[in-house]
């Protein structure tokens, strides 16, 4: 058995991954357990937006919407790289919420956070040149206002790294098989990689196991905390982009939904998402014929050039594990957090995390570090809204990508920008000095080089062709099926 550490954290989506950094980061002993790979559960499957949540407002969650709109500001600086600024067009006519209505929505939406950096909103007539790209004309009038988007995936795994960077031990493929408390602390089983059982002692469990959350707490002997989580499936479709502008759109649906269709990696549109309740995580990883008829009718009302399913490209599926307020409709659920703490007295907590946004996962991680305070004497202080996420100093990112594209003249700029755009500033710790893109080994399609490969397997866990081509990067969807079998090939031999 192993020396006691201070923290096991259950889960390696969003959550695990920014709690493990933050706690490492004040100097506690940390392990963190991801059954599969990294970001491989919902944290990669999201509408992929930081945002306040404009619909939110309609629910009453002024405290989320707040916190969002603050932190979308905070993760801006941090990650500038993965993290870009997107303009959002809310096409209007007399049939949808009132204009008084939408005005009062991004008034709110403008103030509520305090000091935005981003452009605020403001109402557009249509024809417009740009904003009612692709859509019907009968269409007269819209709102522009400002988000962010993200990669979902890279997020996740930058916190791990910079959680290993700060001796934090992360252990993909090993899973959480239990734990009892003992002598004032916790004695917890996990399966490794290899295949090999391993004790872990620790002060402290987090459960941060998304959709898993009450199959964890199963497995866990003993009192335990009482809370449930509602389990509630969300798709998306991907199709070649509708418009060639830059912006989203927000659309709104009969059923008084929104739906999003987002520019998203060049060449291709996101469209999402769908609100269904599930009782299980059974079946419920692809998207329904149902939930696909959904998504067309909803974008079909409003696109020009209506889209068919033999339109799209990939498709999508998660499920949002959202804390059970008791609401009866999937939409209305709240999509804030909610942390419980458990020790019973014994000193040994188990401190379970309930729903989550990608958004809301750095202030989540802290107050976790908050509740977990009392038991760690000394506990440094918040740190995380200063410090860079890899790859994240950067500086005005625009600046920083033309610079790089001066540097790597003769690479290419479709080639700099894809890994720009995934490392930020340690592109060049796979760049290094090449002059010609032979030097960065084979070239595998979709803006994915060996030598990338390489540094993702080297540093940020990559095992499989999923992992690469699906959540270290995006670059499978630009490949051809035999370009994709061909990184396959890669990975599964001794390289
Ligand atoms: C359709 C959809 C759209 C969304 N859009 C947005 C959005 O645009 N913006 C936003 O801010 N949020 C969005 N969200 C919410 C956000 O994606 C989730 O709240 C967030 O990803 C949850 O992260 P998590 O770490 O709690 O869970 P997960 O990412 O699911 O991570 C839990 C991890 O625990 C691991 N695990 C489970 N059991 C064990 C075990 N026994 N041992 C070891 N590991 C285990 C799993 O493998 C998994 O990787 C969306 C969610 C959905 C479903």
């Amino acid at each position: 058995m192993s020396e006691t550490i201070d923290l096991l954290v259950v889960g390696g989506g969003i959550n695990g991954a920014g709690i493990a950094r933050d706690a490492a980061g004040r100097g506690l002993s940390v392990t963190l357990v991801e059954k599969a790979d990294l970001a491989s559960a919902t944290s990669s499957w999201s509408s992929k937006l930081i945002h306040g949540g404009l619909r939110y407002l309609e629910q009453y969650e002024f405290r989320l919407v707040r916190e969002a709109l603050q932190e979308r500001e905070v993760l801006l600086k941090l990650a500038p790289h993965i993290i870009r600024p997107l303009l959002f067009v809310l096409p209007h006519d007399r049939g949808m919420r009132p204009v008084w209505m939408i005005k009062a929505g991004l008034f709110l939406y403008d103030h509520l956070g305090g000091r935005i950096t981003l452009p605020r909103s403001k109402a557009v007539a249509f024809p417009h040149l740009e904003y009612s790209a692709g859509l019907k004309g009968e269409y007269r009038s819209g709102f522009v206002y400002s988000d962010c988007r993200v990669d979902d995936s890279r997020l996740t795994v930058l916190n791990a790294v910079s959680a290993r960077e700060k001796g934090a031990r992360i252990l993909t493929r090993t899973r959480f098989e239990g734990a009892r408390r003992v002598e004032g602390g916790w004695e917890a089983g996990i399966a490794l990689a290899n295949g090999e059982r391993e004790t872990v002692r620790a002060r402290a469990i987090v459960n941060a196991a998304g959709p898993w959350v009450m199959d964890v707490l199963g497995e866990i002997a003993g009192e335990k905390v009482r809370g449930g989580v509602r389990l509630v499936k969300g798709s998306h479709i991907i199709v070649p982009k509708v418009h060639s502008q830059g912006h989203a759109y927000i659309l709104q649906n009969p059923d008084r939904r929104v739906i999003f269709i987002i520019p998203y990696e060049r060449d291709f549109s996101l469209i999402g998402t769908t609100d269904v309740a599930v009782p299980s995580l059974e079946g419920a990883d692809r998207i329904s014929a149902e939930e696909t008829r959904y998504l067309l009718d909803a974008v079909n009302r409003f696109l020009a050039k209506p889209l068919a399913a033999g339109d799209i490209v990939s498709s999508y599926a998660g499920v949002r594990p959202l804390y059970d307020d008791g609401s009866d409709n999937p939409s209305e659920v709240t999509r804030d957090y909610v942390l419980r703490v458990d020790h019973h007295g014994h000193g040994a907590p188990l401190l379970t995390v309930f729903g989550g946004k990608i958004t809301t996962y750095r202030r989540l991680a802290e107050e976790a570090l908050g509740k977990l305070k009392p038991f760690f004497s000394g506990l440094k202080g918040d740190w995380t809204a200063h410090e860079p996420l890899p790859g994240g100093d950067v500086g005005r990112f625009n600046a920083f990508r033309d610079d790089m594209y001066r540097r790597y003249e003769t690479l290419g700029r479709d080639l700099v920008d894809g890994i720009v755009r995934r490392h930020g500033s340690r592109s060049v710790r796979l760049l290094g000095n090449a002059r010609s893109s032979g030097e960065l080994g084979r070239y595998f399609g979709g803006g994915l080089t060996e030598a990338e490969v390489r540094y993702l397997v080297a540093e940020e866990w990559a095992a499989t062709a999923e992992d690469v081509l699906w959540r270290r990067t995006r670059c499978g969807l630009h490949m051809t099926p035999g370009e994709r079998e061909a990184v396959t090939a890669f990975m599964q031999q001794d390289r």
